[in-house]
């Protein structure tokens, strides 16, 4: 957050001959600085509010940061060493990185750990996985440490893993088949590859379906590579020329008077939006380089997804601009109601109603399961509202299938509002046999 902050303060640097020349030399370094706000706003998609609304504050203004600003952004935290927190060496390969992660995660996943601080130990393990397991971010990393991930990737203040839900990396990473890491980013600038934006796909689940796992065909509509310009944006048979508002360079340096004397901005160009060049724009994708198309995605669902749960797709999102990567495809997932069953994490309850004489004498019902119809065993004298579990009758955990958890069944007892005048009289001699017991023995079925 330290450097989105700081990108919204003021922007200006003071004007004396000294601080001119400064300004001069830091200008390509303010561009650098000047990404974040550019990739946050790329990132944030349709699904994070926050970051939406800080970018949106960002982009507003539309400008670059000071030297003082981008300082100030790099002294948030002590360094961590990302291969001591996995425990491997710095020649790690990537085997022997998913392996340490793998161990590392399964310990001290808070679902399974509940000793305070595991939490945080967990988030840990995963940014330094996720950092470690792409090799552009491993080589910023080998090369600049942590400050400069924050500095390529938008430095959104954290030890550079913002973006990334630790738990979702758990989850693509122990189902399988959902590819894993990177969460891109990389070199931003406005003349550069720029990574596509995310997608987001709501998929509506059945009951079971969310219980065991399933396939599904989805059809995303997202923003592709245009053929016609292949993805330059530029009319074919054109070139791109220079801006003659800036030079090439994207920025200009502007005075601005105020009572507190004369400040030099330096300010996007507004000629070549910081392009830096001029050119026709393709008219099949109006100089984007892209175009919004549909396409089929077959998706494997794991078993254990509940309501909230996201996946997500990589490469399937947005097309990049200018041959950026493009960005991920996530999918959120609902799960609908059954009119039976219903879900607390991976147990499922249920309830079952019986006559009083069968709570009374023992009974065996059918009751219905995720699995089909299986007979359950009522004990004799069983109480109302008692709950009985049906082992492994429950969802499977996500990420661990072979895990599963249970059914518990809540047994309702029915008890009649009329009586046969036949069965009134029995009723009764049940009565007056129960008057006759001692005191202790009195009450039917319970001692
Ligand atoms: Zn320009
Ligand atoms: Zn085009």
């Amino acid at each position: 957050m330290e450097k989105m902050m700081s990108l919204s303060t003021p922007r200006t640097i003071a004007c004396d001959s000294e601080h001119k020349q400064r300004a001069n030399i830091t200008a390509p370094k303010a561009a650098r600085a000047a990404r974040p706000g550019a990739s946050i706003s790329a990132r944030s998609s349709v699904f994070n509010a926050r970051h939406a609304k800080l970018s949106g504050a960002v982009r507003a203004k539309d400008h670059v940061a000071t030297r003082q600003q981008r300082g100030q952004a790099f002294v948030v935290r002590a360094e961590q060493d990302y291969y001591e927190i996995l425990g491997v060496s710095r020649s790690a390969d990537s085997k022997e990185l998913k392996r340490a992660y793998r161990q590392l995660a399964r310990k001290f996943h808070p679902d399974v750990n509940k000793d305070p601080g595991a939490e945080e130990k967990f988030k840990t393990i995963s940014g330094a996985y996720e950092v470690l397991s792409d090799e552009q971010k491993r080589g910023i990393y080998d090369r600049y440490g942590e400050a400069g991930l924050k500095g390529g990737m938008g430095g959104a203040g954290g030890p550079g893993m913002e973006y990334t839900n630790p738990f979702d990396l758990f989850e693509t990473f122990f189902s399988g088949g959902m590819g894993g890491g990177g969460m891109g980013g990389g070199q931003r600038a406005r003349n550069r590859p720029q990574q596509g934006d995310d997608e987001r796909y709501d998929l509506s689940l059945s009951f079971k379906e969310a219980v065991f796992g399933c396939e599904q065909e989805l059809e995303s509509v997202r923003l592709e590579g245009c053929n016609t310009c292949t993805g330059s944006g530029v009319k074919s048979g054109t070139q791109p020329r220079e801006c003659p508002s800036c030079g090439g360079a994207g920025q200009v340096i502007t005075m601005a008077r105020t009572p507190l004397g004369s400040f030099q901005q330096v300010v996007t160009c507004s000629t070549c939006n910081g392009t830096g060049q001029i050119s026709t724009p393709c008219s099949a994708c109006g100089g984007d380089g892209r175009v919004r198309r549909s396409k089929r995605i077959s998706l494997r669902v794991p078993p254990g997804v509940d309501t909230g749960s996201r996946l997500r797709v990589r490469g399937e999102g947005n097309a990049g601009k200018r041959g950026g990567n493009p960005g991920d495809l996530y999918v959120f997932i609902s799960v609908r109601a059954d009119p039976e069953l219903r879900r607390d994490g991976i147990t499922i309850n249920s309830s079952v109603t019986i006559p009083y004489t069968e709570a009374i004498l023992g009974t065996t019902v059918k009751v219905n399961t995720v699995d089909g119809p299986v007979d359950l065993k009522i004990p004799a004298g069983v109480q109302p509202g008692t709950s009985l579990l049906m082992a492994k009758r429950g969802v499977p955990r996500l990420g661990n299938p072979s895990m599963r958890g249970d059914q518990t069944v809540s047994v309702t007892v029915s008890i009649p509002q009329q009586l046969s005048k036949e069965e009134r009289k029995l009723i009764e001699e049940l009565a007056s046999l129960n008057k006759a017991k001692p005191a202790g023995q009195r009450g039917w079925g319970r001692s």
